[in-house]
């Protein structure tokens, strides 16, 4: 399975690490070994010292495509969840000043946090979702899709003219504003609506 990631898709994120807003998606992938397995540890990289988390809405694809219209494209994806794009953010500023490929600081093992999956149903496909984050018990981030620069069927269009979408994929939309810094000893729970998602503890 392949883990697709969008970056910049929230203007106000855009902005609080001062990059333009984007006229196409930002994409950029993790390996199936970035996923944290579920009820698995998370322990705090040792190559960074400014882990940051960044929560998103979360598309799982059930149908295999390629090339596929922004009009069909609500047909290749089947679920929602909310999962976290940990991010190296020392070690992607020191890239993105080299001009650099941003792996090290985003595809590392363990990385990529996935909540329980929700099936969609005709009437949430129709209806904006809410999610939020809270670290140890408070609200820290907090997205709604309509703030979106690309909507979901925007991103699977835009992916699938690069790259075959097979069932399984995930597609990690991107953040919205309130990115912040991780510690050992934090715990991070993600929300879907009011729906508790997943709950990670840094070790
Ligand atoms: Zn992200």
């Amino acid at each position: 399975m392949k883990i697709f990631c969008v970056g910049r898709n929230y203007a106000e994120h855009a902005k609080e690490l001062g990059n333009a807003i984007p006229e196409d998606p930002v994409i950029f992938m993790k390996p199936a070994t970035a996923l944290l397995p579920q009820h698995g540890s998370f322990y705090y990289p040792e190559f960074t010292k400014d882990l940051h988390y960044e929560l998103e809405l979360v598309l799982r694809i059930g149908k295999n495509g390629k090339n596929i219209s922004e009009n069909e494209a609500h047909a290749y994806y089947d679920a929602i969840t909310v999962g976290i794009d940990f991010t190296a953010r020392d070690v992607q500023a020191e890239l993105k000043k080299k001009g650099l490929p941003w792996e090290k600081a985003k595809a590392w093992d363990h990385s990529a946090v996935l909540g329980e999956w929700v099936s969609l149903t005709d009437e949430m496909r129709h209806n904006p979702f809410q999610f939020s984050l809270k670290k140890n018990q408070q609200t820290v981030q907090k997205g709604d899709s309509t703030d979106m620069i690309f909507s979901f069927d925007k991103l699977v269009a835009h992916i699938s003219t690069y790259f075959s979408l097979n069932i399984g994929d995930c597609i990690y939309t991107g953040t919205p504003a309130g990115v912040g810094a991780c510690e050992v000893g934090d715990d991070l729970e993600g929300f879907l609506g009011n729906d508790k998602k997943f709950a990670v503890e840094i070790k």
